[in-house]
């Protein structure tokens, strides 16, 4: 059997702990085999990461945009603790942000469902993927801690000397106070990236905010994207048979409750935060959780959303075989291989992708699959280690070859 060709190297991501065993294995035992993988190689482990200096991080996000896909790993970010058990130089910054902030991207998680768990909204039939604005609001705001009586108010001094000034609250007693900004540059790019991927995954995109309320600053990022919409998007929109739909973020929770999912949302900063907790809960398990960093010039970073999954590391590091699920990490492969198979009009790489993706999900839909989802399912479950699962893909993805 020939392997499939691939004309473009992915970038490759390497990281940390239980899924950087998990990693070698995927490669191994469910790419590998089936295709004469090219990838470009960056090692974010955190020891690599220390002894570059963190530029390997950086380099990694330069190749990611030169190539416009990458696969990555879940890294440790350091605090305190691991500066310690690893010896490192510097507290190195989260390689995520660096990542972001280089590729100006946003963030779109979508769960992966298997028959058999249930999610907890009964209504809910296909993923629900939350797009979250990931600069400013709330999470660069500055507080001041009101004493007592006295005057607020809001001035912005421009450059050319220009001031504008607003009363924000006259004081009688003690209270709080904020102010938060944002950047058009910063919603642009995030309505941009919404938008690429709607298009890129044909499904429907909603946004919402408050701007009833907020009637300048929310009304900002609506307006935003309603232009970006009429300016760019709606033509391809219509072509591809999907639809953007803006609503107030009250009114669209009350639908994403009653609706059968299959879309994706966008939310600001803070609702994104809150909403995406909410939504992997309720269809799961963060093991199951994909995620992926879209530019606005559409490039791709494909990874699962959770962690280096430690407590496991520290037991295989005991010689135990655990039950780490690899699931979300497999679809990261699986998306990076498809997008790249799409980029380079390979066909029989994207379909490599889907048979991948199908016999991942036919091996837990026969009932065989980690422990943490043999305790969410509903039925018969053959709990199994992380290398019996994998390699019971690997025979359904021969069997299929
Ligand atoms: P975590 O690695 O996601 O694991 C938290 C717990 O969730 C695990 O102990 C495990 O529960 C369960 N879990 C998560 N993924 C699982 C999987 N694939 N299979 C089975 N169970 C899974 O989060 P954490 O322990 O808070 O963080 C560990 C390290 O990951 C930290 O150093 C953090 O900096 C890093 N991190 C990286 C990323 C990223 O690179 N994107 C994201 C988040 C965290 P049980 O132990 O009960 O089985
Ligand atoms: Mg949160």
């Amino acid at each position: 059997m020939s392997k499939i060709r691939m004309t473009t190297p992915l970038v490759e991501m390497d990281g940390d702990e239980m899924t950087r065993i998990l990693w070698g294995w995927i490669k191994e035992m469910l790419i590998e085999p089936f295709v004469d993988l090219r990838t470009e190689y960056y090692d974010l482990g955190l020891k690599h990461r220390d002894e570059t200096g963190d530029q390997v991080t950086i380099d990694s996000a330069n190749a990611a945009e030169k190539y416009g896909v990458a696969v990555k790993c879940a890294t440790i970010t350091p605090n305190a603790q691991r500066v310690e058990e690893y010896q490192l130089k510097e507290m190195w910054k989260s390689p995520n942000g660096t990542i972001r902030a280089i590729l100006d991207g946003t963030v779109f998680r979508a769960p992966i469902l298997v028959n058999g768990v249930h999610p907890t909204v009964r209504t809910w039939k296909k993923p629900i993927t939350i797009a979250r604005h990931a600069y400013g609001d709330v999470y660069r705001n500055t507080e001041i801690r009101i004493p007592g009586a006295g005057k607020a108010e809001l001035v912005f001094t421009g450059d050319d000397g220009q001031e504008i000034r607003q009363p924000v609250f006259q004081f009688r007693g003690a209270g709080v106070l904020q102010g938060m900004h944002n950047l058009d540059a910063s919603i642009s790019s995030f309505a941009h990236s919404c938008f690429q991927y709607a298009l890129s995954t044909r499904q429907d995109l909603w946004f919402s905010t408050k701007d009833t309320i907020s009637k300048i600053y929310d009304h900002r990022f609506k307006d935003i994207f309603a232009e970006l919409y009429e300016q760019e998007y709606r033509q391809k929109f219509e072509q591809a048979g999907i639809t953007y739909f803006y609503t107030l973020i009250d009114d669209a929770v009350a639908r994403v409750i009653r609706s059968e999912g299959g879309f994706i949302w966008a939310c600001k900063n803070y609702d994104g935060d809150v909403m995406s907790d909410m939504i992997a809960t309720a269809f799961g398990s963060l093991a199951m959780m994909t995620s992926v960093l879209v530019s606005p010039n559409g490039q791709f970073e494909y990874e699962a959303a959770h962690g280096t999954v430690t407590r496991h590391y520290y037991r295989y590091l005991q010689g135990e075989e655990t039950s780490t699920n690899p699931v979300a990490t497999i679809f990261a492969w699986s998306g990076a291989l498809r997008k790249r198979g799409e980029m380079d009009g390979l066909t029989d790489l994207q379909a490599f992708a889907d048979r991948l993706e199908k016999a991942t999900l036919d091996t837990i839909n026969s009932g065989t699959m980690t422990k943490d989802l043999a305790l969410l399912y509903e039925g018969e479950a053959n709990a199994v280690t992380s290398r019996v699962f994998l390699e019971e893909i690997a025979k359904r993805i021969q069997a299929g070859a």
